[in-house]
């Protein structure tokens, strides 16, 4: 028998390459003079594998929803490529756009304003269908409609009432269902749990985890919160101001984070073992985050960083591995966005593994 072949990583299924979103800003109100711009979306570079969960998680304002309306093909990109499975789709319109789409679903994130309140959840779960009405045959559309119900664990009799019947967490077991309905092969989840009870917030990635599987789906998934990304990502990605500024592994992210804004999320990350809470040392960061129409020069964190020098404000730090981490042989898929990422210490465990000739070898201490 032949020695097994390593399992390959799975296809990109979605790329996304220099994604900028600028907003622009104007005065007057006959001849509109553009003044400036809001610069929501700055530069993001990221690839999601088939079959795989990117977290995607930043205060408000970062311009997480305006990526997801990208990749959603809702807008149109300043600049950037996002490709999927291989395609350029940000130039397409027409048919070609209409079938991408089709592809690409969203689930918004409040459950009580994205649903119509005078339509029926029948209606509502059906509607991608009138959207795309190759994607059923009129007949089937009712028995489509109420297998869909009964995947996200609703009853299908509820198929006549009205969204203000259901609970928070049904609700968002509607949104899903119609996000489900033209079976997708990603799902963009714009915050789907933030407005949600946090013992329900566990229901809702535990369905959507199972689906996932279910179905084969590719997710990226956003938060403003660390902690709600943990379970259900295989990577995740932190957002600042329009751009990534760290992204990895969860366990990468939450273990042996690099990025001084991730370091200061993470320590606001509530911690249920009191002693743990004790040990632990809070990250206050200085001042607000500036406007995404005034970014700061160099390093666009520099202003509100404990870290910051000299070359933070006139060099832009690339999203890249520290140089810190290759040379001590950490893993290739963490990027931190940090000037100062090697300065930390080495993370805990077992020694960094040497090279036998020495070459390689860390050169800390
Ligand atoms: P998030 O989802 O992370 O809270 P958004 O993507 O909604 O962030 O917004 C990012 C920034 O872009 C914010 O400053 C927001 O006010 C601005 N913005 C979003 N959409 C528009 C728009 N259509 N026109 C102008 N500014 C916008
Ligand atoms: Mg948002």
């Amino acid at each position: 028998m032949a020695a097994p072949v390593p399992e390959p990583a799975p296809e990109p299924i979605l790329e996304v390459r220099g994604l900028v979103k600028h907003y622009p800003l104007t005065s007057g109100v006959l001849f509109k003079k553009r003044t400036g711009a809001v610069k929501a979306v700055d530069g993001v570079d990221f690839v999601l594998r088939r079959g795989e969960t990117l977290g995607i998680v930043g205060e408000s304002g970062c311009g997480k929803s305006t990526v997801a309306r990208l990749l959603c093909s809702l807008e149109r990109p300043t600049a950037g490529r996002i490709r999927y499975r291989g395609e350029d789709i940000t130039r397409l319109s027409g048919k070609a756009l209409k079938a991408v789409r089709r592809n690409i679903q969203m689930v918004f994130q409040d459950p009580y304003t994205s649903l119509n309140p005078r339509m029926t959840v029948g209606d509502i779960v059906g509607e991608p269908f009138e959207i795309h009405p190759e994607a059923a045959p009129k007949g089937d559309r009712r028995r489509r409609v109420k297998e869909l119900l009964d995947v996200v664990g609703l009853n299908p009799e509820y198929v006549n009432r009205y969204p203000h019947q259901f609970s928070g967490g049904q609700r968002q077991r509607i949104g899903i269902a119609r996000g489900l309905a033209l079976r997708p092969e990603i799902i963009v989840a714009d915050e789907p749990v933030s407005a949600l009870d946090v013992s329900v917030q566990a229901q809702v990635i535990n369905l959507m985890e199972r689906l996932q599987a279910e179905f084969g789906l590719s997710y990226v998934f956003i938060a403003h919160d660390l902690s709600v990304v943990r379970h259900i990502s295989d990577r995740v990605a932190v957002m600042y101001l329009g751009r990534i500024v760290e992204m990895g592994t969860d366990e990468e992210i939450y273990e042996h984070a690099t990025h001084p804004y991730t370091q200061a999320l993470l320590s606001a990350v509530p911690v249920p073992d009191p002693e743990a809470r004790e040990r632990r040392e809070r990250i206050v960061l200085s001042g607000d985050v500036p406007s995404p129409a005034a970014i700061p020069s160099g390093c666009r964190f520099r202003t509100r960083c404990f870290k910051a020098r000299q070359r933070c404000a006139v060099e832009v730090p690339a999203l890249a591995v520290p140089e810190w981490f290759r040379s001590e042989g950490g893993p290739a898929a963490h990027d931190s966005a940090c000037h100062f990422a090697a300065e930390r210490e080495p993370p805990p465990g077992p020694a960094p593994r040497r090279e036998p000739d020495g070459h390689g070898a860390a050169n800390a201490q």
